[in-house]
């Protein structure tokens, strides 16, 4: 029997017994010990919104995902060493919403683990090691990974940038409107196709200097960046320099795949391109811990060298009937669509409150992917960090749980459980409208 402890137990115990740099939520932590559809309940059974939870995709411990996974424990689990349907059956559901030439898949159990294997399949296929990554990208944890991601090299702990990365400008049009004003300088050279050009001139420098670039690796819409859209065909136009060079093109789909954008499946379709590789990860199980990689029959041919590739839990039965469960819930309650609708209202409703609230200085969003940059200065643009703080503490006060991110933490990022209902956005921007005022009110 596992013992009911305290907030202030558990505390103690995680500091003594768990990695300290574990982050906990929250100045007064929350205990959450159920979840349903779009709501959390802590152990006194109050219900909170879940706006962060992109993992629990369909909806927090959804029947069928539940259902699916509890009956295969039950009957078998095994490993791709076997033949069994549900993981050629799943390769095929999976591939089917992709784009061809994306056809073969590589079943892993994280986000890290996927972008770890597609710059392996990278390196492996070009025979080169160096990646071109964007600004303030996070990309997973494992050491290569974090060598790829400035988000976390570039900061607190971070060693810096190893040479065989490379960083382009995150296409980031809100902050480069802010340059355009508060200097005297244009911004033409960061502005739509320059941003692509950015990746041109740097694989150009780059071939010059000798290396030679294994791929570019980039975020469909950047995450951890702070849910920061790019200009139209921004792919379209960096891919070219990138695969002109004979680099490989790797998306990581980890946050935003599997219909959250509302307009497509795949965040990348928006941009209009076929990647090379992709990785997926957090929805992919519903929170069951289970990853992919789809890429081409080329790149996945030149991968088997014969070098075995074995991975324990990669692919097995019972992962592969929940993610089997996962794409036929995201079909059967028309997921998607309800996505776009959704986020299209709640952008609305958080573009009316812009208008009345100096402190929101961009609303950005599609589907339900959005974030709302707070700053103390719409001029200056001066990120309100401190600020995006307070409403976060206090939305937790009325019920409603957020998160923020970007370089200066001054983004809330929005990406619920897809179940999120109309209902439900008009909660969050009422809640957030009075939480503004108290914030504002306060300074
Ligand atoms: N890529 C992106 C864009 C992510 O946001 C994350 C996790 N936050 C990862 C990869 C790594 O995934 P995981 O934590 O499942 O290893």
């Amino acid at each position: 029997m596992i013992p009911n402890r305290s907030k202030a137990e558990i505390l103690s115990i995680r500091r003594a017994h768990l990695g300290r740099n574990l982050s906990v939520s929250y100045q007064d932590p929350l205990k959450i010990v159920r979840g349903r559809a779009q709501y959390l309940y802590d152990e006194h059974g109050r219900r909170y919104l879940d706006c962060v939870n992109n993992v629990c995709h369909v909806g927090h411990c959804h029947p069928r995902v539940v259902e699916a996974g509890q009956e295969q424990l039950a009957r078998l689990n095994t490993n791709t060493r076997y033949l069994h349907d549900n993981v050629t059956e799943y390769a095929l559901r999976l591939t089917a919403t992709l784009p061809d030439p994306l056809s073969v898949c590589f079943f892993v159990n994280s986000g890290s683990e996927a972008n770890e294997l597609a710059l392996r399949l990278a390196r492996n296929h070009t025979g080169r090691s160096d990646v071109i990554v964007l600004e303030h990208a996070y990309h997973g944890h494992t050491q290569a990974l974090i060598d790829v991601s400035p988000y976390k090299y570039d900061r607190a702990g971070g060693r810096g940038r190893p040479p065989t990365t490379h960083v382009a400008p995150l296409p980031y049009p809100y902050r480069d409107r802010a340059s355009a004003t508060a200097t005297t300088t244009t911004t033409a050279d960061r502005n739509g196709p320059a941003y692509a050009e950015a990746v041109a001139a740097l694989a150009q420098h780059l071939a010059h200097e000798g290396h030679d670039v294994a791929a570019f690796l980039a975020e469909s819409i950047a995450g951890c960046g702070g849910q920061v859209f790019y200009p139209d065909s921004y792919f379209e136009r960096a891919f070219e320099p990138v695969r002109a060079l004979g680099g490989l093109c790797l998306i990581d789909e980890v946050q935003v795949g599997f219909g959250r954008v509302g307009t497509h499946f795949w965040a990348f379709e928006t941009q209009g391109v076929v990647p090379d590789i992709v990785t997926m990860g957090k929805p992919i199980g519903n929170g069951f811990p289970m990853a992919a990689v789809v890429t081409t029959a080329e790149i996945a041919d030149s991968f088997a060298n014969g070098m075995e590739y074995f991975n324990t839990f990669g692919g097995n039965p019972v992962a592969s009937a929940i993610g089997l469960a996962v794409l036929d819930v995201i079909e059967d309650e028309g997921l998607q669509e309800h996505a776009r609708k959704v986020g299209d209202a709640f952008i609305a409703g958080l573009r009316s409150l812009q208008q009345r609230h100096a402190l929101i200085g961009d609303v950005r969003g599609l589907g339900l992917f959005l974030g709302v940059e707070l700053v103390n200065d719409r001029t200056t643009q001066e990120p309100a960090t401190l600020a995006a703080d307070a409403v976060i503490q206090a939305l937790r006060e009325h019920g409603i749980l957020l998160s923020t991110d970007g370089p200066f933490n001054n983004v809330l990022k929005i990406k619920p459980p897809m179940v999120f209902s109309a209902a439900n956005a008009d909660e969050v921007v009422t809640r957030l409208d009075a939480v503004l005022s108290e914030v504002e009110g306060a300074r």
